[in-house]
């Protein structure tokens, strides 16, 4: 069900300003993680609670912290992954400009659990509003001792800068995002080492998405009980939901894991617009599965997901109705998955362009025989081969689509047209 705990205050333009987030209790789990508890009893905290990475890969936030090597000499970094790019998911704008000292106090509290004294936020470069909250925000937490020298007179030390990106997708990837913040080119690293062995300036960092980092302080205020008695008992907790197409009440919702997907789109997304029929929905972001009309039963939780044969992804539910030609839909996105691959390997370099070539040729009515088994056997030889993730997600919907609507794809190839009367148009 809709639960509010990120969102709490969303609808308080004041919450912005460090006196109202103070008011609201802000900035009380700060000062009870460095005054009463040890890093290893916060990060302890924090995998009881089981929070899970909401960036899309949903690994458990404690246990990468505990990945960070407490005896290593170098120093530790902590970045907050804000380079939300994934198609269909708006949700961490949404934090950043209407709660940015929540960020800020789970960013304090994660570099406080690793052992870090300098912090960054990386920022997507077209996000003008958060980018200018963030700076604000940080400026004001210097200003009122949170974030500096000696915070709460504890002797910690912690600085906090405001990095903005330069709008590649692919730097939301986190070996991408340690390259560009080092100046170099956003390009995926090849792993092992992982960022927490080896990161940015090749020394122990943690990279955790936005809503991530926001979750923190409601966890070391209330508790990690407090935390795992909302979701269900794999996926605890809330996440917001980024709803968007053919939906009436398309917005950013909030919702205990393990919500019905009926109760997203229909109660409170209004229902499919212009009183059509539901054709697909994607789940987690462009780059997971489909779903059809008859799993919107399934939970939105990262294991009902999963066995519906989708992903929960970043959370980002694009609803599609009855007149969306998927095709046109799925060209869109390997235009985008292949104008955003950094070039790095060559199957997702090469690969994507040859997608993107055969699926418009066929979009364009100039399909031809066998077209779509090239996709099929284009898609085997990109999924999993790849140096990052970006390969897969290219390839997932495709496979999906392939495997759903494939009479679609038949019609388009053989009668040089659309099957639906496509009016593929979010609002
Ligand atoms: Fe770059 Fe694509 Fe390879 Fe990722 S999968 S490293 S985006 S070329």
């Amino acid at each position: 069900m809709e639960k509010k705990v990120l969102f709490t205050y969303i609808d308080d333009p004041a919450q912005v300003k460090v006196e109202t987030y103070v008011g609201h209790g802000g900035y009380t789990a700060w000062q009870k993680a460095l005054k009463q508890m040890k890093p290893a009893d916060v990060i302890d905290e924090v995998k009881k609670s089981g929070l899970r990475g909401r960036g899309g890969a949903g690994f458990p936030a404690g246990l990468k912290w505990s990945f960070v090597p407490k005896d290593s000499p170098k120093p530790r970094y902590l970045i907050c992954n804000a380079d939300e790019s994934e198609p269909g998911t708006c949700k961490d704008r949404v934090l950043m400009e209407h709660d940015p000292h929540g960020v800020i106090e789970g960013m304090a509290i994660a570099s406080y659990a690793i052992g870090s004294h300098l912090c960054f936020i990386y920022i997507r470069g077209e996000f003008g509003g958060p980018i200018r909250c963030m700076e604000q925000a940080v400026k004001e937490a210097y200003a009122k001792g949170y974030l500096g020298k000696n915070v709460f007179g504890t002797g910690y030390d912690l600085d906090m800068i405001v990095h903005t990106g330069g709008g590649a997708y692919i730097c939301g990837e986190e070996t991408a995002l340690l390259n560009s913040l080092e100046g170099e080119r956003g390009m995926s690293r090849i792993r092992p080492p992982f960022p927490a062995i080896e990161g940015l300036y090749a020394c122990p960092t943690v990279v955790n998405n936005v809503e991530t980092l926001a979750s923190v302080p409601h966890i070391i205020n209330n508790g990690a009980e407090w935390y795992t008695s909302m979701g269900t008992e794999k996926s605890a907790g809330t996440k917001i939901f980024s709803l968007s197409g053919h939906v009436n009440k398309p917005g950013n919702y909030e919702l205990e894991l393990g919500t019905p997907l009926s109760y997203l789109i229909n109660d409170l997304g209004g229902g499919i617009k212009d009183g059509l029929k539901l054709k697909a929905v994607i789940p987690g972001g462009s780059s997971t599965p489909f779903l059809l009309p008859d799993q919107l039963d399934t939970k939105l939780d990262y294991e009902s997901i999963a066995a519906a044969g989708s992903m929960l992804g970043s959370g980002g539910v694009i609803v599609l109705h009855e007149k969306t030609c998927i095709v046109w839909v799925i060209e869109r996105l390997i235009h985008f998955y292949r104008h955003e691959s950094c070039g790095k390997c060559t199957p997702c370099r090469e690969g994507t362009g040859w997608l993107e070539q055969l699926i418009s040729r066929i979009e364009r009515g100039e399909g031809k025989p066998g077209d779509l088994e090239k996709i099929e056997s284009i898609c085997d030889n990109i999924l999993g081969r790849t140096v990052c993730p970006l390969g897969d997600a290219a390839v997932m919907p495709i496979q999906s689509a392939l495997k759903l609507f494939r009479d679609e794809w038949q019609y388009h190839i053989d009668n040089k047209r659309c099957l639906v009367k496509s009016e593929f148009a979010f609002a």
